[in-house]
């Protein structure tokens, strides 16, 4: 995941004839399978002598949200399994968190 996201930016880079990038924004959800604190300090590690190594890099949390099939309540959703915390009906459609995607990039 650290590397397609390097690779991305390394790309967008090259689009715009850019030797930096200035700032990343990256959405990582809670539902989306990435572990946002093992992917950043992983990215930390790897983005020396890469396009972002002097690049600030925003890492946004977006909370896990469901809604019950049953009785239609937006509820936090905290992992897949979840049950509607109203009448505790299973399983809800998962509406958001599951994002992993580069938000923005501001090249120099
Ligand atoms: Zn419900």
């Amino acid at each position: 995941m650290a590397l397609e996201v390097i690779s991305l930016a390394q790309r967008e880079a090259e689009k715009n004839s850019a030797t930096a990038i200035q700032e990343i924004t990256i959405e990582v959800g809670d539902l989306s399978g990435v572990e946002a604190d093992a992917f950043e300090s992983a990215l930390g590690l790897l983005v020396s002598d890469s396009i972002l190594e002097n690049t600030s890099i925003n890492i946004i949390r977006t909370p896990g949200i469901g809604r019950c099939i049953a009785c239609a309540a937006d509820f936090e959703m905290t992992h897949r399994m979840a049950t509607c915390p109203k009448c505790e009906c299973f399983p809800s459609e998962i509406t958001g968190g599951q994002e992993f995607r580069v938000v923005s990039l501001m090249v120099e």
